[in-house]
């Protein structure tokens, strides 16, 4: 290694996001990378097998950080947790006040908010930044969530644009706002994905055991959509993977797989911050706890022989087509309802936590390089640019249009999903959620009676102002909530 600095960035942690993160990083003009890895193995395998990257390995964070040019900048890709704690901690060691630490793990959006406090006290930037795509993203272009201050968004902003997927000649990053705001959105996306998938998970199991097609012309069915208003990757995906035969036994891969759905946690933690922020994003969480439902074998088991519906379920053939169609629309409805969700938790989140976060620039960075990618994204961004203050995305002119179009496709599949026994809990929840934004009038009013009633909780009412309270337990006259408890 030369005595002088000759780095203009540092990727700590070579697993395969960092690997590919600093590969990426190296291959863009002005680029020079740095590397270290905690056990050397790693770096000595990136370095040998990728000499075109011209990567500056350092054996200790000292050695990283005197190859480094100022501000110092070091983009941590380890295992969120203890170990980002840890690499921080060792960095704040060697980093000087002004030079930038970003943390591009999935980290938890509080935790973020945290360590910016803590390092911000040492006068070095911390930039808690998501970066989606996987692997193939981080070597090729990921979309990427920065948050953290404006200072370190001036050296990072162009680093960052270098490596991002571009999409429609726009690349996939923007400054999303202060501290923990850009993992707070990478997490949002992570629930909007888990929604996404379930909906099309739901929508195959229904073609499937609804007309009896195969996974392979049900491919067919996917890749026929992708050319539509769903073209996404996960429609893309989703066509491949059930177009693949086990190589052992010849079956479709798709019945070869356990049917026990993994999680990382990310989904969860959208939901948790849902609830703590009050917002209802049902199709998430149904998203989330169809997972876990699969991922108890024991309970299944034992419920097994419980009965389903009494008569056998199935589409006949010269209506399988029109039941495809209807499908497809109630497919397109609920992830307009999860992706409406989303969006709701992304504004509550940016009031609670005081971050400036442009929905509409959100919407244009997903467009590419992230799991999420999907066509009808532009329309998210028209939608928010003709009207900033949309309070609820699927109310928006070319959303509900589709909605309107759609809801009785929604309905009868539903109401097929219901009637033969097939769990649909995403496009029931979704669709439910539709009916409960438009009811004039909600059950509501009953709950807060019964709160009234056992806590002394009181109401308001239709017709007058103020908050009441019924004396139930008296002769039942009703008395302004201010003389009650
Ligand atoms: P990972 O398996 O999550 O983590 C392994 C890396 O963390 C290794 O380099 C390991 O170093 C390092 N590490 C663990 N504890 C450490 C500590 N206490 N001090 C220093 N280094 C420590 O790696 P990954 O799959 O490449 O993911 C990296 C980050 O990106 C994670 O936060 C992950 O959630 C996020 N991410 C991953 C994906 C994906 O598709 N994999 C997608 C988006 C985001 P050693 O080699 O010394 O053990």
């Amino acid at each position: 290694m030369s005595d002088s600095p000759q780095a203009n960035i540092a990727v700590v942690g070579l697993a395969v996001m960092g690997s590919n993160l600093a590969r990426n990083l190296a291959s863009r003009e002005g680029n020079t990378v740095a590397v270290f890895n905690r056990s050397w193995s790693k770096t000595e395998t990136l370095i040998t097998e990728h000499p075109e990257a011209g990567l500056i390995a350092a054996k200790d964070y000292q050695e990283l950080a005197d190859s480094l040019t100022t501000p110092r900048t070091a983009i941590i890709m380890v295992q969120a947790g203890k170990g980002t704690d840890a690499v921080i901690d060792e960095l704040t060691k060697v980093f000087e006040p002004g030079d930038i630490i970003v943390d591009g793990g999935n980290a938890l959006f509080t935790d973020t908010i945290r360590r910016e406090k803590a390092v911000r006290e040492t006068g070095i930037n911390f930039v808690g930044a998501g970066i989606s795509g996987g692997e193939e993203g981080a070597l090729n272009g990921p979309s990427i969530m920065p948050g953290g201050s404006d200072e370190s968004w001036v050296t990072l902003g162009p680093i960052l644009t270098s490596i991002a997927a571009v999409a429609e000649g726009e690349p996939c990053v923007t400054h999303v706002g202060h501290d923990g705001a850009g993992h707070f959105v990478k997490m949002i996306h992570n629930g909007i994905e888990y929604a996404d998938m379930q909906l099309i998970a739901e929508a195959y199991d229904l073609i499937r055991r609804g007309t009896g097609k195969t996974p392979t012309e049900i491919a067919d069915i996917f890749t026929e959509w992708n050319k539509g208003d769903l073209e996404s990757y996960l429609i893309e995906i989703t066509a491949e993977v059930l177009r693949q035969n086990d190589a052992e036994t010849g079956k479709p891969l798709v019945d070869v797989i356990l049917d026990q759905a993994g999680a990382k946690g990310t989904g969860a933690w959208t939901v948790k911050s849902a609830l703590d922020l009050g917002i209802p994003v049902s199709g998430i969480a149904e998203a989330v706890f169809a997972r876990s439902l699969s991922s108890k074998p024991a309970q299944r088991a034992a419920a097994a022989d419980l009965p389903g519906p009494s008569t056998a379920w199935a589409v006949a053939p010269e209506d399988a087509d029109a039941f495809v169609e209807d499908v497809r629309r109630a497919l397109y409805a609920s992830k307009i309802v999860a992706y409406s969700q989303g969006f709701d938790e992304i504004v509550a989140g940016a009031e609670e936590y005081g971050w400036n976060i442009q929905k509409g620039e959100i919407a244009k960075i997903w467009r590419g390089g992230c799991i999420i990618r999907a066509r009808f994204l532009n329309r998210i961004t028209d939608a928010y640019a003709e009207n900033p203050e949309l309070v609820a995305l699927l109310t928006a002119p070319f959303f509900r249009d589709v909605l309107v179009e759609g809801q009785e496709a929604w309905r009868r599949v539903v109401v097929a999903a219901t009637q033969s026994g097939i769990p649909a809990p995403a496009f029931s929840s979704s669709l439910a959620y539709y009916d409960g934004l438009r009811a004039e009038r909600l059950p509501a009013a009953l709950v807060q009676g019964q709160r009234d009633f056992f806590g002394a909780h009181t109401y308001k009412r239709v017709d007058k102002q103020g908050t009441f309270h019924t004396l139930w337990s008296g002769d039942r006259t009703e008395i302004e909530a201010t003389d009650a408890h």
